[in-house]
């Protein structure tokens, strides 16, 4: 008997599981012919209806817009403004978008991104305010950390503090700050450069909050053993970036990897927070359990409320109060260890 008998009976499954995902994944607004009619007719009129645009200038030497934006000149012309390609697409989508909505169909994506609808040329307003509140809620978590560790607890005699992570927690200050500061950049334009930088932001965020995670767990307070348990999983993250920027932008794979480093460190606070007798133990489970709930909330892909609110935005709202949690833990933690130190002392 053939050893792959029992298996010959999935292929069919899968071809039929396959046909039935088809339509469904290649449902993509850019595929709707009058939807390409329209850009087409836009790119050489420079207009949608009766509205026109002054980019389209462009197209008239002949040469297609469609290699990166940097690549086009004047660079600080090129990022404030929409070139012709772009202008066409969003007013296409626009009325694209308000002839199905006539018709009562649900929003499509469009490129592969839902039908935002911009403020004073932001792209995604909302998200933009929210991560910009994500950043002083960062700032604010920093400076309240910093005030705490440095001018109210007692310092040791050689003027460091006695807490052990401190550190390590300004490193993750500064990463937050700056991961919020390109997600802002990037929900207002969405460009290759900008979309790599918040997503590289992110990994590297990512990537450093397992390794806090497994030294703060663990206690971990040798230098020696800290390097050697972040070395190999800064390489890790270093070459997943450089993978990502001068390789290939793999949405899939950068997928797995964050989930994969997320679940990891989900669960070492998890058990942490069960096993230690940390006082502000309960601050630890809020977090872990809230940031799992928002990850799932954001699978759900719904299309943007009134062409605003998506899933994405939501989640970002989700991440305000938890990092304002997540400060008020880290500052508990630098108390309790430092009061445990004096204790020692005396
Ligand atoms: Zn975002």
């Amino acid at each position: 008997m053939n050893p792959m008998a029992p298996f010959h009976f999935l292929l069919p499954l899968i071809a039929l599981c396959f046909l039935l995902l088809r339509p469904l994944a290649a449902i993509d607004g850019a595929d709707d012919p009058l939807y390409i009619d329209c850009v087409e007719q836009c790119e050489k009129t420079g207009c949608v209806g009766n509205r026109c645009f002054q980019h389209c200038k462009f197209s008239s030497d002949g040469k297609p817009i469609d290699g990166p934006w940097y690549m086009h000149e004047p660079l600080y012309l090129r990022w404030k403004q929409w070139d012709c390609r772009t202008d066409c697409r969003y007013h296409c989508m626009l009325s694209r978008e308000e002839e199905r909505t006539k018709d009562g169909a649900r929003p499509v994506k469009y490129h592969g991104k839902w039908p935002f609808k911009r403020v004073s040329g932001i792209q995604e307003p909302v998200a933009v305010a929210l991560s910009a509140l994500n950043l002083a809620i960062q700032f604010h978590g920093w400076i309240s950390f910093f005030i705490l560790v440095y001018y109210k607890l007692p310092l040791r005699p050689d003027k460091k503090t006695y807490y052990e992570y401190t550190g390590l927690w300004h490193i993750y200050g500064i990463l937050c700050m700056n991961s919020w500061l390109w997600s802002v950049v990037f929900h207002s334009r969405h460009v290759e450069l900008t979309e790599k930088l918040d997503c590289s932001s992110a990994v590297a965020l990512l990537g450093y909050t397992l390794i806090q995670s497994i030294l703060r767990a663990f206690n971990v307070k040798d230098e020696a053993t800290r390097v050697m348990i972040s070395a190999p999983l800064i390489a890790f993250v270093t070459t997943h970036i450089l993978y990502l920027n001068f390789y290939e932008f793999d949405y899939g794979l950068n997928m797995k990897v964050c989930a994969a480093m997320a679940v990891c460190q989900f669960l070492i606070w998890a058990i942490w927070a069960g096993v230690s007798i940390h006082p502000s133990r309960w601050k630890l489970f809020v977090v872990v359990v809230a940031e799992c709930l928002a990850m799932v909330l954001q699978t759900f892909d719904f299309p943007p409320y009134k062409g605003y609110v998506d899933a994405h935005a939501l989640w970002h709202a989700t991440t305000i109060p938890l990092a304002f949690l997540w400060w008020s833990f880290i500052r508990d933690d630098a108390e309790f260890r430092t009061s445990y130190h004096l204790k020692k002392v005396k």
